[in-house]
Formats: structure tokens, sequence, C-alpha cells
């Protein structure tokens, strides 16, 4: 059974507290999830803004595969709105609990039914495709509902849709409720807030009750605790429910999780399922091993089939075989008393409570197997002005191979002014930091600061670190000796 996604990122993804994307970041995603195969992609709301309706507009004029709905109340000043911004179709939202009739519509049960007929109609009239998403359907009268759900379908709706809006089922009361709806005569959608953490599975169960369409959003972003997040979904549907498929091509699942999470400054979590920092990545030395003579061992899919790699991470459950395995990626060779010693070395600085990065492997490496390099770039000098009153601005002396150069940056506080300067310098300019990471190590503001970065060249990556108990310098460390390394390769 194919099932089809509706994917609500631009709706109630943006709905996020604090989430407000611009046009332009809304086209990028649009495009995004239409290139990635999503069937009907919800682009905003029309009655909010003007602003709402101009990026509406953009993402409808794009003549994208996917049907394009706004979100509407049942009434025609909201679907004039939808009309104004040329969408497809509408996702025409009616409150169906008591709770949500009485107390926020102040209305009733009958004059609910005649609001969505004659809304229904009047879209119809109109040639919107409708979606009928009962709000809070999951708290509301059985009967009633399924009556709601008959006069939609009987009006002209094309869809219904069931919405746990609170979050309150479980993957049991789910299926349950959408095996009672089984012989609705249209597609029947499920859209699932994740306040007990249980959208995802909820959404599953809906498929094997009878859904046929699910609402989801990229990470899962939304009111409260969010929405069914797609990746998670749309990846367990493909490998854990053999008889339903749907048009996504994971593959590119990662890329647009990456984007929606830049746009939206709503990070990913790094032990999150899918597309978290860390669900591909092993420090533990049996299960690195066991990876790396099969990758079954320990891993129920491959980072590959959803656009990402696999990463073995330098710490003290890290094993030999994995150990070899990443100085092998930095190029070094080593015998077995050598790695010994590496192995040794790393766990040591791990029970001191430090993070090990690319450059410290590195240069514990080069200690054993005493290489030594001679860094090109050097600090000499740092100097910050910063202050309430003053565009923070850094200048920097360094040397770089035999050559002396000094220059200046400003920014929007000391380390971005301390970072810009040295960014304006020829070497530096294909440099890109991708990651920040700043942890105050005693928590006093006498305690020394780790810094830890990560730097992009082309395709490598490293990161590094600096330690010093001013903010500034730790960070500039960090960044030179990064870019050190970089030069080095
Ligand atoms: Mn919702």
């Amino acid at each position: 059974m194919n099932i089809k996604v509706l994917d609500t990122t631009l709706r109630d993804g943006e709905q996020t507290p604090g989430v407000s994307l611009t046009p332009l970041e809304k086209l990028r995603i649009a495009n995004k999830l239409d290139e990635i195969g999503v069937d009907f992609i919800e682009a905003g709301s029309a009655i909010t803004s003007e602003g709402e309706r101009q990026s509406i507009k953009e993402i409808t004029s794009q003549g994208l595969n996917a049907e394009i709905l706004s979100f509407s109340r049942p009434l025609t000043v909201d679907i004039d709105y939808c009309l104004e911004c040329d969408v497809d179709a509408v996702n025409l939202v009616v409150p169906t609990s008591d709770l949500h009739i009485s107390e926020k519509l102040k209305t009733t049960r009958d004059k609910l039914i005649d609001l969505s007929n004659s809304a229904i109609e009047y879209c119809k009239d109109h040639g919107l495709t409708v979606e009928l998403s009962a709000e809070d359907a999951t708290r509301s009268d059985f009967d009633f509902l399924k009556s709601v759900y008959e006069n939609a379908i009987d009006h002209g709706a094309d869809r219904i849709c069931v919405c746990d809006t609170v979050g309150i089922l479980t993957p049991n009361k789910s299926f349950e409720i959408f095996n009672k709806l089984r012989d609705i005569p249209v597609p029947i959608a499920c859209h699932c807030h994740n306040d007990f953490g249980l959208a995802v599975a909820n959404t599953l169960s809906s498929l094997e009750g009878g859904a046929t369409e699910i609402h989801t959003t990229v990470n899962g972003i939304g009111e409260r605790a969010g929405n069914t997040s797609f990746e998670e979904c749309v990846v367990s549907i493909e490998r854990l429910l053999p008889e339903f498929s749907t048009n996504i091509k994971i593959n590119e699942i990662y890329d647009i999780s990456k984007l929606v999470a830049r746009s939206t400054g709503v990070y990913i979590q790094p032990n999150k399922a899918i597309v978290g920092e860390n669900a591909f990545a092993h420090e533990s030395g049996i299960h690195s091993d066991g990876i790396i003579k099969n990758s079954a061992t320990y891993e129920p899919i491959t980072p590959e089939l959803v656009g990402r790699k696999r990463r073995f991470v330098i710490g003290k459950h890290m094993g030999t075989h994995g150990l070899d395995n990443r100085l092998k990626e930095l190029g070094l060779n080593v015998n077995e008393n050598q790695l010994q010693q590496i192995c040794s070395d790393i766990k040591s600085l791990a029970d001191m409570g430090k993070t090990v990065t690319d450059v410290d492997l590195q240069a514990i490496a080069d200690n054993v197997l005493e290489i030594n390099h001679e860094d090109r770039i050097k600090l000499d000098e740092l100097t910050i002005v910063s202050g309430n009153k003053v565009m923070p601005t850094a200048s920097v002396k360094i040397t770089m191979d035999d050559d002396e150069i000094l220059n200046a940056g400003v920014g929007i506080g000391p380390v971005d002014a301390a970072i810009n300067a040295l960014k304006t310098l020829d070497i530096f300019t294909d440099v890109d930091l991708i990651e920040y990471h700043v942890d105050a190590i005693t928590g006093g503001t006498d305690a020394f600061i780790d810094v830890i970065i990560k730097l992009q060249k082309g395709d490598k990556v490293v990161s590094a670190r600096g330690t010093e108990p001013d903010i500034i310098n730790a960070s500039v460390k960090a960044y030179i000796s990064g870019v050190n390394r970089l030069l080095r390769d």
C-alpha cells in the first residue's frame, strides 16, 4: 500500500515557539520537500499575514509536483485568502471535541456541522481540493466525529484527517480509531503530536488501522513537543512495515533535515533517530570492531541509506580496531606497539574528562611516531576591544611560514571579531567554521574554557580544541590549530 505524505513543516512546524521563516527560507524548504517526493506540502496559513501570503504565492508559482495546501478555518474570509494565494488545496480545520466547540468556538455541534458543510461547498465551488481535518478528533465523541466526516464527504470533501491535537493517543488507541473509520470512502490521514513522545508510533499504528496518508514535519518540529517526525516516520515505514511504502527518496533525508535545522535554528539532539549527530556514531571498542567486520552487527540500517556516513568517535571506549581505522583515515600507519601506546594515551586523556578531537589524536600519534610537524601559522599577538558602546574589534599578528601578517576584523562579539580578523586572510577563505562549542570546565567565571570547533575545507572536516582561561584566546587557538591541521593534509 502506497502511503501519501503531507508535510506541514512550513505551517505546523513554523508554529514552533521562537521560529519564524523568511519567504526565501520557506521557498527553499518547499523546493526540497518537492524534490524529495513529498506528495502534499502545507505551505502556511494564508489568513496569517501579508508576508505569509507572499511566501505561499511564491511557492505556488514554482509549478511543483506536490499539491500545495494552505491551512484554513471553515470561514469564507480564510478561504478567500487561500484562493488569492492560488493553492491547489486547503487543510480545512474543524474542531470536533466538545471542549473546543463550546469553550473555544462558543457554538454547538449542529452549528459546527453547518459551518463545516458550507465551507466545504464554498471551497469546492472555487475549485479547491479539500482535506477536512477534525481538530482534537481524539478527544471527540466518536459518533459525532464520524458524522462530521460523513457530512464532509457528502458535501464534497476529498480527504479527511484525524488530528491528535494534544498527542494523547497510544499506538493501540490509534489503531482502534482508524480501524473504526476503515469504511470511509475517501483517503484518511493521521496528524499526530508528540507530547508523550509517541507521535511516530501512533502514526505507524494508524497505517495498520487503515490510514492512507500521514502528516509530518521535518525533524519533528512543531508546537510544544512537536509533530510526527518526517524522517523517523518515513524510514520506519520503509524498513519496518514492509506492507507499506512512500514516494520519498530516503537517501536525501539528511539533506532536508540539515536545511530545516539551519533555517529554523532548532538544532537536532545528538541522539535523535536517523538524523542525530550520534545516530551512526560508534565509540565502543566491541561495537566498532563488530561494525568493521559487518555493519549489520550494530546498525539496523546503513547510514548511506539516509544520505549519511558512519563515524567512529575517539574516546575511552574505543578499541584498537576502531582506532586503527581512524588513524588510517588520517593517513597514519602504525605498528601494533604504537597502536597500543596511542590507545592508552587516549584513554588517559579521556579519563581526565576531555573530549578527544582529531587534532588531539593527531598530536598523540605524532608523539608516539616521533613526527615533528612545523605549524605553518603561529599566533603572535591578539588584541581585542569590546564593551557595551563599541563595535567589537580585533587585531591579530600572525606568522605564516616566514611572513609576518597583521590584520583586523570586527564582529558581533569579541570572539566573532577575532575569528573575522583571521578569516579575511587568503589562507582562511575556503575554510568554513561548521561547529563552535564552548564549555566552562569547572563552572566558575575563572574557569578554564574549553572551545571545540569543527572546520571544513572542501570535503575534509577536522575538529580541534583550545583550552585557556580566556574564551577568546581559547577560540583563536582552536581555530588556528584546526587550520594548521587542514593545511598539513
Ligand atoms: Mn497540529
